[in-house]
């Protein structure tokens, strides 16, 4: 089955071309998709053809399987089901300056990174430009049906998986983002969290498209980080260092680095004080964010004033810095937890009900 959510338009007007359709057909077709609209629905499209093209080809590649909307503050967590059985999570927050819809890109995750459930068994698979692009089209379609006239507005790779250990999808998705009849998104509202692959930052930075660059640091150094992030042996923090750098000379974009606070380990003052050495000059943010603690893995938060003077040293060395805020604390908001829930409360094996 041909995945159509992820041709642009000019290949899914040549794909229809290939099967003796017009022009004008594709681009009908593309702008129906890129609604979340499946064949049944095209209705200036004729049946028959409609038929034809179910039986050959996929227009949504993403259904909501579950969805769960925070009493608190409106963020709304989803399970996406794809066509094969398997599932991914969404998390859609509502903020002044608009929507956020943060996305998988891979089905599990294998950085293995010691305090995330989304790596918990390895990874089963990369997702596609177009389920990414699909988990987009389902969220717009749930936020329809709540008839605010919301749409996501701002979109974050944040969800289950690496990003840049999916490189050719993702960038696949970022250029399909800003079709004009598609979702047509300023990649300036577009973030992409890296846990540090750092030959593929060189590449993204190549791309010259304005994503924000997020970096997951948690430590303030190589020792402390390798106790947590595998990724650590292989890549420095000062290589990392130098590829946001490089990053930064090319897109004019401010790297943000994400770091979350584990009691113990990295959220001292002293870490808190060689981080701001180590940031010193750079074009940065630092967003410190409280630890989701996970059932299965052995690590703890840190209290409030721990927060608050960590966030203290870095104000007075001029770092900027802030406490991510905490949405959808009712509903399982951090990554793979629902996904986890679903899936190993339910039932026994990896898979989640399929979506048909
Ligand atoms: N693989 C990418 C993106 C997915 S994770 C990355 O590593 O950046 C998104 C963010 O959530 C990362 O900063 C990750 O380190 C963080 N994260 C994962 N598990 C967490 C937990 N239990 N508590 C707080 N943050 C967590």
């Amino acid at each position: 089955m041909e995945e159509l959510a992820g041709l642009n338009r000019e290949e899914l007007t040549g794909w229809m071309k290939d099967r003796g359709y017009p022009a004008f057909r594709g681009k009908q077709v593309f702008a129906w998709i890129h609604r979340g609209a499946d064949f049944d629905e095209m209705t200036n499209i004729p049946k028959d053809m409609r038929e034809k093209l179910r039986q050959e080809a996929v227009a949504q590649p993403v259904s909501i399987q579950l969805q769960r909307e925070s009493a608190l503050d409106g963020t709304v967590k989803f399970l996406f089901a794809l066509k094969d059985g398997n599932c991914v999570e969404g998390v859609l927050m509502r903020y002044k300056y608009g929507v956020s819809l943060c996305i998988s890109t891979q089905v599990g995750c294998r950085m293995g990174c010691k305090f995330c459930a989304s790596t918990l068994e390895g990874k089963v698979r990369d997702l596609t430009a177009g389920e990414m692009l699909g988990e987009i089209f389902a969220a717009n379609r749930f936020l329809d049906t709540e008839g605010n006239g919301e749409k996501v507005s701002h979109v974050v790779l944040m969800g289950s998986g690496e990003p840049l250990d999916n490189y050719e999808q993702v960038i696949r998705f970022l250029r399909l983002l800003r079709e004009e009849d598609g979702i047509h998104l300023s990649l300036r509202n577009v973030s992409l969290s890296t846990c540090g692959i750092v030959p593929r930052i060189y590449d993204l930075a190549a791309e010259k498209l304005p994503v924000t660059l997020c970096i997951s640091l948690h430590a303030p150094n190589d020792e402390i980080r390798r106790r947590t992030m595998p990724v650590a042996n292989t890549w420095s923090i000062r290589e990392i260092l130098e590829a946001c750098r490089h990053y930064i000379r090319e897109t004019g974009r401010r790297v943000i680095f994400e770091y979350a606070l584990v009691d113990g380990l990295n959220a001292g003052e002293a870490q808190a004080s060689e981080l701001a050495d180590l940031l010193r000059g750079m074009q940065c943010h630092v967003n410190l964010i409280p630890l989701n603690e996970v059932k299965e893995r052995h690590l703890k938060g840190v209290s409030e004033d721990t927060v608050s003077a960590f966030l203290k040293v870095l104000e007075d060395r001029h770092i900027s810095a802030t406490r991510r805020r905490e949405l959808g604390d009712d509903i399982e908001g951090a990554c793979g937890q629902l996904r986890r829930k679903t899936i190993f409360e339910s039932r026994s094996d990896t898979r989640c009900e399929s979506s048909t």
